[in-house]
């Protein structure tokens, strides 16, 4: 029956640890996939969620399913985190829980595609994280791309990004990273957002913020939802995707929410019933465990001032590894070349500017494993790795 399915390639992040996996050299270092590790370059569970998953065992809940949308104290939670305590967008905000980040953009991209009333072109960055692509298109929607990355100084192309998003046809859907741009770790300044913000509605386009990394830009939760916050106070009415699988390290758990700004209590209801039909039949309600955490962290204040503490602990950690690889690179190997945009841009990736071919050397004569774009996950780097890093990287790029 299935002898004509054909063989697909391996996904272009998750392949980059499987190949890892196979390499015996004690040296390897996987800077593929996007999930943080402490110095020690191994895992790291928070305190606060160690602290919440204690409660949640005392209270010794039950397992019994969740309603379509979710735990609602979590949904009220994730929803202050993103718009800020005092938004008045919260009291007509249509929002569900969603299975991680992923899965909000899923529940987006089928919104859009069903009851979205304009042509349904979706403008995504050029460069963007990969998935983006596959969940829209399969969704129905075109995907076409604005400028974002300038090669020549590995920062932003401001002036693309505004010519293409002015020249798309009117009402088309715009995706915004929030913070810490995937994969390029490039974003726009606050001056930079606020003309965006102008020309998304100057043209009549509807903004799809995609928000997976807050707090991990800056290391502050409410600066790095300066744009999502901007766009909300210029009138727009957003949409959201938001994950908690990098700021609070619960990628398994898979807790995200979708939301929707509606412009009022009807129309909020109505944008409701409709997600929670398209949920129904995909996975009927999502899972409890990871909600509970979030919920339990955002709404004890010790464990939410601990778990801001640690947010930015991890933030400046990934800070620090930039500046050493920069100056290891620099002081140490001597490298001609400029490193700048290691320190300039931020997150958890940095869009190192090698090659294909630099990253197939990097990774046959190194053991350093990264995609091919150059993508590489700075949450992987420690004190331990981070010179021989900058050895390898001088080596594949010095001619
Ligand atoms: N959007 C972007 C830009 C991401 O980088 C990621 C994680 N790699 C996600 C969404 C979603 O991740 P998750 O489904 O694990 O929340």
């Amino acid at each position: 029956t299935w002898s004509s399915v054909p063989q697909g390639p391996p996904d272009a992040i998750l392949g980059v640890t499987e190949a890892f996996k196979r390499d015996a050299d004690p040296k390897k270092m996987n800077l593929g996939v996007g999930a943080y590790r402490d110095d020690n370059g191994k895992p790291y569970v928070l305190e606060a969620v160690k602290k919440a998953e204690a409660i949640l065992l005392e209270q010794n809940l039950d397992k019994e399913y969740a309603g379509i949308t979710g735990v609602p104290d979590f949904t009220k939670a994730a929803a202050k985190l993103a718009y800020g305590d005092e938004s008045p967008v919260l009291s007509n905000l249509a929002i569900t829980q969603s299975i991680s980040g992923t899965g909000a953009l899923n529940i987006g991209a089928n919104f859009f595609s069903t009851f979205y009333p304009h042509a349904k072109n979706i403008y995504v960055p050029n460069p963007t994280w990969g998935n983006h692509n596959a969940i829209f298109s399969r969704a129905g929607l075109k995907v076409e791309k604005y400028g974002y990355f300038d090669k020549s100084t590995n920062g932003l192309n401001i002036n693309a990004m505004l010519e293409d998003i002015k020249n798309a046809p009117k009402n088309s859907i715009v995706l915004l990273h929030a913070c810490a741009h995937n994969p390029t770790g490039v974003d726009p300044t606050q001056e930079q957002w606020n003309e965006i913000a102008q020309v998304v509605k100057d043209q009549g386009h509807f903004p799809f913020f995609d928000m997976a990394y807050q707090g991990f830009a800056s290391g502050d939760c409410t600066k790095d939802a300066y744009a999502l916050r901007k766009f909300v106070a210029d009138g727009h009415q957003v949409v959201l995707s938001q994950s908690f699988a990098k700021n609070m390290g619960l990628y398994g758990e898979r807790a995200g929410s979708f939301s929707i700004v509606c412009a009022d209590a009807d129309e909020k209801s109505r944008v409701e019933s409709q997600l929670k039909i398209l949920i129904r039949p995909m996975y009927s309600n999502p899972p409890i465990h990871g909600a509970r955490l979030v919920n339990t962290v955002l709404n004890t204040p010790e464990l939410k001032q601990l778990w801001l503490d640690e947010v930015k602990t991890m933030a400046e950690r990934i800070i620090s590894m930039r500046t050493k690889l920069r100056n290891h690179l620099e002081a140490d190997f001597g490298s001609k070349k400029n490193w700048e945009h290691v320190t300039n841009q931020i997150g958890m990736f940095c869009y190192s500017g090698m090659t294909p071919e630099q990253v197939d050397k990097i990774k046959d004569d190194w053991h350093v494993y990264l995609t091919r774009d150059g993508r590489i996950s700075m949450a992987g780097v420690s004190s331990g790795n981070v010179k021989y890093l900058a050895e390898a990287i001088h080596n594949v790029t010095k001619d």
